[in-house]
């Protein structure tokens, strides 16, 4: 059986589209959902091994992308959001009956991501959003009791995907957090 990587792309990639305005995010709850407007496309979309991105039942990854954090506005259900950890590097705002995150941010001005937002575009049901295009911390999942034993299995299967394997961040990624930096420290020029 072939591993399961995220209900989203297990069955392949569905191309984005270039002209796509954005949607909505609603959380799981039958009754009086939280919904997020996202404007835009989302960026660097990909697959997430790491702990504390939500992900769907059953999933071994989450699928997680960035959006300016002026694109997004919460447009029902405000009072059901809350902070899942108000000390981590990136704030989550859950959903206090159904758990899911509707979108995480992050406040550290300084931080290289500031002014950006991460959503899950799997909770909206426009058609559009940007596909992952990568696999980011693919050796976490082991911390969540993945067996070790089959992580040759898992990155062969996301090469499949077209979602190249990375332990951490994205090169590019891993470049402009370094590069922020750089700079912040002098050893670059601002
Ligand atoms: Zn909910
Ligand atoms: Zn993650």
């Amino acid at each position: 059986m072939t591993v399961s990587i995220h209900p989203s792309v297990d069955s392949g990639l569905k191309p984005g589209r270039a002209d796509f305005e954005g949607g909505t995010l609603t959380c799981k709850c039958a009754h009086d959902p939280v919904k997020v407007a996202i404007k835009g496309n989302v960026a660097h979309n990909h697959a997430c091994g790491c702990t504390k991105c939500w992900k769907p039942g059953g999933a071994v990854f989450s699928v997680v992308g960035v959006v300016p954090r002026e694109n997004v506005t919460v447009i029902a259900h405000p009072e059901k959001l809350y902070i899942v950890d108000p000390n981590a590097t990136i704030q989550r705002h859950a959903c206090k009956e159904c758990g899911v995150h509707m979108f995480g941010r992050i406040e550290n001005k300084s931080h290289p991501f500031y002014g950006l937002d991460f959503i899950h575009t799997e909770l909206s049901s426009d058609d559009g959003w940007a596909p992952p295009e990568f696999a980011a911390f693919v050796s976490s999942i082991i911390e969540s009791g993945f067996p070790p034993s089959r992580m040759g299995e898992v990155r062969s299967r996301l090469k499949e995907l077209h979602l190249e394997p990375y332990d951490a961040l994205s090169p590019p990624l891993m470049d402009a957090i370094a590069t922020h930096i750089a700079k912040a420290s002098g050893k670059l020029a601002a």
